[in-house]
């Protein structure tokens, strides 16, 4: 899909069952599913919630199998359903846990069912990894509105997620907050007067450590993020680097844009969230606080603006923004991610899959944060590419992958 014919992201004029276009006629919240209510992007979704005086209300919540989370969050916010995906984990829950009118759901079928439900305005897709692309999938089938965190579902499967979102009607706005940046940027001109999209990354906590010392890089330093805080998986990618490498397919996808109009640019501090150059030479940026609450509530009340919690920007305090390009050498991740975006087809669902198990890998013990980037790499090189895959060859890659490093990761 060329830039110039908008993309699922796009902003059109509200729809009846999805929208606070919708809301704002007749007054009632807008019912929201949040799938990965436990995590670190849910937990910031159930804050823009609980802030939006009315606006929003969560209708389910769902978790892998953080029992006792979901259950104080469930009193506290009291949905309609709460759903265990693990079922062992489900029968955790006895009688009386949750709260009067909370109903308990257990299995990814459930889940499925949920989203489609036709009381339910709004999902937010932030399940990590990609067991989000399921979910994903049942939401924009049933032509729902999803506010899109879990990027790896467009990283696996992007055009055949767009293409089922044009044929149902369903929409992604992104909360990815590089994307939710293009996504705001983008309204400033018509696709064909955009030269290029350049996504910012803080460029993590290895930023200028010695390339040399990266393979003893454990995973307590890896996980210490200088500017985000963030689920464990997405803060490693973050380290490597890998995570602007999927933000670039995501955004290929997302905005049905080359990928040679893709680029990244380093930028510390974190404040800049994204740049789009128009072909006049005039480049629009977003800038805002560090704080997932900021995007999250812009996926969810886009197209308006509202007061929400997000942290501010204090322009009484003196602020540096730096920009440097970004090291390949020191991070091989972002090159496969700039390989991937222009292969299309199964190159995704490959890169995602080896990252995933790799990065396991290496939190787990037994594999170097250095052989993350490099089995992602190899993998690339020898999967037997496929240009226009189904689903089920998606899913048939993405379990080669995750087996040739555990294959690896034993050697
Ligand atoms: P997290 O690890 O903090 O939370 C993950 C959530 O997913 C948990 O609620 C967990 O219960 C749920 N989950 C995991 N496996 C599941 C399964 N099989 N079925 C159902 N639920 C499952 O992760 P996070 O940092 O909140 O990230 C979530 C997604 O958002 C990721 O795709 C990440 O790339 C994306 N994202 C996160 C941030 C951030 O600031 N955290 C920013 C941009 C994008
Ligand atoms: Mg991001």
């Amino acid at each position: 899909m060329p830039l110039s014919s908008p993309g699922p992201s796009h902003e059109g004029p509200p729809r009846p069952h999805a929208g606070a276009g919708a809301e704002a006629v007749d007054g009632q919240a807008l019912r929201v599913a949040v799938l990965g209510s436990t995590g670190s992007i849910g937990r910031s979704t159930l804050d823009v919630i609980a802030a939006s005086d009315g606006l929003f209300q969560a209708h389910v919540l769902a978790a892998h199998r953080s029992v006792a989370t979901i259950v104080e969050q469930a009193w506290r916010v009291r949905p309609r359903f709460v759903v265990i995906v693990d079922a062992a984990a489900a029968e955790e829950i006895g009688p009386g846990a949750l709260p009067p009118g909370t109903s308990l759901a257990t299995g990814a079928e459930a889940l499925d069912d949920l989203v489609a439900d036709p009381q339910v305005d709004r999902v937010v897709a932030a399940i990590v990894g990609a067991a989000g692309l399921r979910s994903t999938w049942a939401a924009l089938e049933a032509g729902k509105t999803v506010a899109l965190a879990n990027k790896e579902t467009l990283v696996m499967a992007g055009p055949l997620v767009t293409r089922l979102a044009a044929r149902s009607g369903g929409r992604i706005v992104p909360v990815d907050s590089e994307h939710a940046a293009i996504h705001q940027a983008l309204r400033c001109g018509a696709g064909d007067e955009v030269r290029r999209i350049v996504l910012t990354a803080s460029g993590g906590p290895f930023r200028t450590r010695p390339a040399g010392s990266l393979a003893d890089v454990t995973p307590q330093e890896a996980l210490r993020h200088p500017t985000w805080s963030m689920g464990p998986k997405i803060t490693v990618d973050s380290a490597t680097m890998m995570n602007k490498a999927l933000e670039l397919i995501e955004a290929r996808w997302l905005f049905g844009v080359e990928a040679d109009k893709l680029d990244v640019l380093v930028h510390p501090q974190s404040i800049v969230h994204s740049l789009v150059e128009f072909v006049d030479g005039s480049v629009m940026a977003q800038l805002g606080s560090p704080d997932m609450r900021v995007p999250i509530q812009y996926a969810l009340s886009h197209p308006r603006r509202v007061a929400g919690p997000g942290r501010r920007l204090d322009f009484t305090q003196a602020m540096r923004l730096d920009f440097e390009p970004p090291d390949l050498v020191r991070f091989p991740a972002l090159r496969l991610g700039h390989e991937a975006a222009a292969r299309g087809g199964t190159a995704g669902a490959v890169l995602n899959a080896a990252n995933e198990e790799a990065v396991r890998g290496f939190l787990e013990g037994g594999m170097r944060f250095t052989d993350i980037a490099e089995i992602c790499g190899r993998l690339l090189d020898e999967h037997p590419f496929q240009a226009d895959p189904s689903l089920d060859d998606v899913r048939r890659l993405d379990a080669w992958a995750r087996q040739e490093v555990v294959k690896w990761a034993c050697v």
